[in-house]
């Protein structure tokens, strides 16, 4: 039988939609990811408007701004599958840069340069707005269970390719609950801070531990470090999250100060 060509046109182009569909489950929010990445260009391309007394002189001189801390989550969700789910639908308004999978398999969601929406409202230092000045990188896991060493293979070289391309401090590799105390609890007490800082993402106390001084402020210790102090009991337990994780409870031990003390001096 000879069909007519439009027919054959058709026929082809519904089987290519339905292979690369099938090949690829994103396809349709890949197509609105360059959508939106469109509309974003639109913005920087355009002069921006001046006000009264004031010029535009374009300067020839200049590049993207770069991301400087890189925040480590864990997805509180069943599979990697879910979370996928969960980071292309609009109405959950979240995101992350990477999200890395429990056989070490790394989905890349977003172009380092912009703005995932994976800290929300959180503090550093003095500074709040989190999400502008970081990666955001989650780690498939239900919240209460070990890291595969695939996925810790995998975080290694993530976190290799974020430290030389954009010369991240090796301080500024955190996890969401340093961020956000007494709101988010994540990368669980599971997670390998100490081979993390071993490989240079970020601090760890040193072995031997100094007796603390009698004019030591552990309050101040944990706000120089980074911690927003407005709770002190939230940022205690996001500090042992982090730097003791074999006991959360919210108050410091002796040795939990020498810890503080040690990290404090790193950070001075
Ligand atoms: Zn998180």
């Amino acid at each position: 039988m000879k069909l007519p060509i439009y027919q054959i046109v058709s026929a082809c182009l519904l089987a290519v939609t339905i292979t690369s569909c099938a090949s690829n489950p994103y396809a349709v929010t890949n197509r609105i990811y360059k959508k939106q990445t469109k509309e974003l260009a639109k913005t920087i391309r355009e002069i921006p408007a001046t006000q009264a007394g004031q010029d535009w002189a374009g300067t020839t001189n200049f590049s993207l701004r770069k991301p400087n801390y890189v925040i480590i989550h864990h997805t509180a969700q069943n599979s990697a599958e879910q979370t996928l789910k969960t980071f292309t639908m609009p109405k959950t308004q979240v995101s992350a840069h990477y999200v890395i999978a429990k056989d070490g398999k790394v989905y890349h969601m977003l172009n380092d340069y912009l703005r995932a929406w994976h800290g929300g409202s959180s503090k550093w230092g003095n500074a709040t707005d989190i999400n502008s000045s970081s990666i955001g990188i989650e780690l498939d896991n239900n919240g209460y269970e070990a890291f595969s060493e695939s996925q810790m293979g995998s975080l290694v070289n993530v976190l290799s390719s974020l430290k030389t391309n954009y010369s991240i401090p090796t301080a500024n590799f955190i996890g969401h609950s340093d961020i956000a105390p007494g709101r988010k609890v994540d990368p669980n007490a599971n997670f390998p801070w100490k081979d993390l800082s071993e490989k240079g993402f970020g601090l760890w106390p040193d072995a031997v531990l100094d007796s603390v001084p009698q004019n030591f402020n552990p309050p101040e210790a944990l706000r120089i470090i980074g911690y927003d102090i407005k709770n002190l009991e939230y940022a205690i337990r996001s500090f042992k999250l982090h730097f003791i994780q074999n006991d959360l409870s919210p108050m410091l031990t002796e040795f939990d100060k020498q810890v503080l003390y040690n990290l404090y001096k790193k950070y001075l």
